[in-house]
C-alpha cells in the first residue's frame, strides 16, 4: 500500500525556501519540486502552531477542530481562565493516527502536537507533545542548564539562565597528561528538575592550562582516567549517560556538555549542559523508541535556542543540536515506514524558534536591525535551511516508489515592527472598566466591562446568560459588535497608521475556516508588521502601540494568513512528491492545510479522518 511521510517544518517561510531551491542552494528541495508539486499554503487564523498542525493531521478547519488561538477560551468560563491549546483532548476532530488505527493500520508521530496522550493501539507516539518551549514535556528530565564560575552570561532581556558555582584550588589529580597544569576546580551536580524525576550526576570540573589552550576536564573523581569529557571552548562532549529515576523507576538519561568560556588562570568558566532526556524511553509504546534508539542513537527533543540569545552557545551549538534532531527525525520516519507504519507525522521547530528571537537580525525592515550583525545571523538562518534540506534529502534518497512525502509548515513568521495592546485600546475606549492597584495591576470590574480580548486574537462580548459575570444584554450584542468593529477599524497609531487590517464578526469568518463556539465574537487581523502583546493584561500607563523591543522580534498569528512582510510571511509552505503525485507542477493558488490529510488518504486508499472537512487536491495528482 501507499505510505506517507509528513515532514513538518514549523515556521518555514515559503518565499525564502522556494528561492533557496531555485537558486540551487537547497538542492534536495529543488529535487523535490522537480519531482513533485508545490505551492504556498494558507494557515487558518490564528496562524498558530497547535491549530494548524491539527488541521494538517485531522483534515479539518478550526470551525471543526476548535483550535484557533495560542490558547483557548471555553465559552462560559471566566475570562481569567484559559486552556493550553496543546492540552490533550482540546482537538475535537479525529487525528489521522486514530483514523488509521481504527482501520487496522499503524501511524507514528514524532514530536507532533496533539499526539499525547496516545489513545489508539495503532498509534506510535515518539518524542514530546509538540510544544515549542525550552523545557518541553513529556519525556524531558531537565531543560538545558548553564554552570558559571566568576562569569555572568546574559542576553538583552536580563534572563539569568545560569547556576553559579564556586571554583577552588584543585585537589591532587592522578593520570593528568604531562602538558596539563591544573588551575582550579569546581563541583557540579547535573540534576533532574522536572516533576516526577530525581537523580543527579555529581562531577568535578577541572580547569587546566594546556599546550593548545585552556581546557575543562569533567570527571566523577580526581582521576583523569575517569573523565567523561576533556573540552576546549565551543567543543561538544560525547553523549554522557546517567542513571536517574522517574516516578521511582530507573531510567537511563543522556546529555552533552559544551564549554563557552574557560579561563583557567582566573578560575572562571561557563559550561552549557544540554537538556537531559531519556536514552531510549521517549515513546509510547516504549519499545518503539527503544528500537529506534538502537538503530539511530538517542533522540533529543528539547532544544534551547534562548541560549544563543543569552550567549551560552556560539552559533554552531544550536545548529548542531537542530541538525542532530532533524536528521534523526528524517531517518526515524524512513525506518518507521519501512517497518510497516502507514503514515508518519513529524514536526521540527528550528525555523519558528529562530525567527521568533532573531528576525530583526536578518531583516532590514526591523528598526532593531543592525547591518553589522547580519552576516552572523544569516549564516545561522541559512544553516537551518540547509538542515531542512538535508532532512528532505534523507527521505528522498530512502523512500521507495510506494511512498508519498509531504513537506509543509504550519505558518511562517514575519518581522514584528510594532506591538499593539488590544486590551489597552478596549480599556481606553471604555469597553473594559478597571481600577489600578498601587502596583499597577488592573482589577477589572466585570459588572461594567462589555468586551475583552481573550486569549490573544479574539474579542469576546461579556454576555449575560453565557458569561459568568455577563454585563451585556443579549439584545445589545449585535449593535455592540458593530460599534466595536468600527472603533477597531478606525484605530491608528501615533503616526496615523492603521493598526488593524480587518475586523469582522465571527459569522463572517467562515471563509477563513472559523466559526467554532470557542472562536470568539469578533476576530481581527493586525496590519502587516504589527503583532499583539502576548500579555493580555490591561496596564495603567495605557500604551496602545509601540515599537517592538523583543524578545519576539518575529511573530505570527495575528495578521491575515496571506500576509507577506519584509523577508517573512504568515503564509506557510507546501511541497509533495511520490506515488500518484503530479511532477514539476506549481499550483497557482494556495494549498489549504486541511486538504493535506484527505489528499493523503485518497492516495493511500484509506478513509480520511472522521471529521475531515478538507478536500482531495485532485489538481496535484498524476
Ligand atoms: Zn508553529
Amino acid at each position: 500500500m501507499i505510505r506517507s511521510i509528513i515532514l513538518g517544518l514549523d515556521g518555514a517561510v515559503p518565499y525564502t525556501m522556494f528561492e533557496g531551491a531555485r537558486s540551487g542552494r537547497l538542492s534536495n528541495l529543488a529535487r523535490l519540486l522537480a519531482r513533485g508539486v508545490h505551492a504556498n499554503a494558507l494557515p487558518f487564523p490564528a496562524a498558530v502552531t497547535p491549530g494548524n498542525w491539527a488541521s494538517v493531521a485531522t483534515g479539518a478547519k478550526p470551525i471543526t477542530h476548535g483550535i484557533s488561538d495560542f490558547s483557548l477560551h471555553i465559552p462560559g468560563q471566566p475570562f481569567t481562565d484559559h486552556v493550553n491549546a496543546f492540552d490533550p483532548g482540546v482537538c475535537e476532530a479525529e487525528f489521522m493516527w486514530d483514523a488509521l488505527s481504527r482501520q487496522g493500520l499503524k501511524c507514528a508521530t514524532i514530536s507532533y502536537p496533539g499526539a499525547l496522550p496516545r489513545r489508539c493501539e495503532g498509534h506510535i507516539a515518539v518524542g514530546n507533545r509538540g510544544m515549542p518551549g525550552e523545557n518541553c514535556e513529556h519525556w524531558t528530565a531537565a531543560s538545558a542548564a548553564g554552570y558559571a564560575a566568576g562569569i555572568v552570561l546574559d542576553g538583552p532581556y536580563g534572563w539569568r539562565e545560569q547556576m553559579d558555582v564556586e571554583t577552588a584550588a584543585p585537589e591532587s589529580w592522578t593520570n593528568l597528561p604531562a602538558d596539563c597544569v591544573p588551575r582550579a576546580q569546581a563541583s557540579l551536580g547535573i540534576a533532574a528538575a522536572n516533576p516526577g524525576w530525581s537523580g543527579a550526576l555529581e562531577v568535578l570540573a577541572l580547569l587546566v592550562s594546556a599546550a593548545g589552550g585552556d581546557r575543562l576536564v569533567i570527571a566523577p573523581r580526581a582521576d583523569y582516567e575517569s573523565r567523561l569529557a576533556d573540552l576546549a571552548p565551543d567543543e561538544w562532549s560525547d553523549v554522557i549517560t546517567a542513571d536517574f529515576s522517574r516516578d521511582g523507576r530507573p531510567v537511563e538519561v543522556q546529555f552533552r556538555l559544551r564549554p563557552r568560556v574557560i579561563d583557567a588562570a582566573a578560575g572562571k568558566f561557563a559550561l552549557y549542559a544540554s537538556a537531559i532526556y531519556p536514552t531510549a524511553e521517549f515513546s509510547d509504546p516504549p519499545e518503539a523508541g527503544q528500537a529506534l534508539a538502537r538503530r539511530l542513537g538517542p533522540y533529543r527533543d528539547t532544544l534551547s535556542l534562548s541560549r544563543l540569545l543569552t550567549g551560552w552557545l556560539d552559533a554552531d551549538g544550536p545548529l548542531d543540536l537542530f541538525r542532530e534532531q532533524g536528521v534523526w527525525q528524517a531517518r526515524a520516519a524512513l525506518e518507521l515506514v519501512n517497518d510497516g507504519v502507514a503514515a508518519v507525522f513529524s514536526k521540527w521547530h528550528a525555523f519558528d524558534k529562530f525567527y521568533h528571537f532573531f528576525f530583526h537580525a536578518i531583516d532590514p525592515v526591523s528598526p532593531l536591525h543592525d547591518p553589522a550583525q547580519f552576516d552572523h545571523f544569516e549564516r545561522i538562518h541559512l544553516g537551518i535551511q540547509a538542515i531542512a534540506d538535508e532532512m528532505i534529502g534523507i527521505i528522498l534518497d530512502g523512500m521507495d516508489d510506494e511512498t508519498v512525502l509531504v513537506v509543509a509548515s504550519d505558518h511562517g513568521l514575519t518581522p514584528s515592527v510594532r506591538q499593539a495592546s488590544v486590551n489597552n485600546f478596549l480599556h481606553q475606549a471604555g469597553y473594559i472598566v478597571a481600577d489600578f492597584a498601587p502596583g499597577g495591576n488592573a482589577v477589572i470590574d466585570w459588572s461594567r466591562t462589555r468586551a475583552i480580548m481573550h486569549p490573544f486574537t479574539q474579542i469576546w462580548i461579556n454576555l449575560k446568560g453565557r458569561d459568568p459575570q455577563g454585563a451585556v444584554e443579549p439584545e445589545q450584542y449585535d449593535a455592540l459588535r458593530d460599534e466595536l468593529i468600527e472603533a477597531l477599524r478606525g484605530w491608528r497609531d501615533e503616526d496615523g497608521r492603521r493598526v488593524m487590517a480587518e475586523v469582522f464578526k465571527i459569522e463572517d469568518g467562515g471563509f477563513y475556516g472559523l466559526g467554532h463556539p470557542r472562536d470568539g465574537d469578533i476576530r481581527y487581523f493586525t496590519a502587516p508588521g504589527i503583532s499583539v502583546y502576548r500579555n493580555v493584561a490591561v496596564t495603567s500607563n495605557g500604551t496602545l502601540v509601540q515599537a517592538t523591543r523583543g524578545p519576539y522580534t518575529g511573530d505570527h498569528g495575528s495578521s491575515r494568513p496571506s500576509t507577506r512582510f519584509g523577508r517573512g510571511s504568515e503564509t506557510a509552505m507546501f511541497a509533495m512528491t511520490g506515488a500518484g503525485v503530479a511532477r514539476a507542477r506549481e499550483r497557482r493558488g494556495p494549498v489549504f492545510l486541511c486538504d493535506i490529510a484527505p489528499t493523503l488518504a485518497h492516495l493511500m486508499s484509506v478513509e480520511p479522518p472522521g471529521n475531515c472537512d478538507g478536500a482531495v487536491m485532485r489538481d496535484l495528482l498524476a
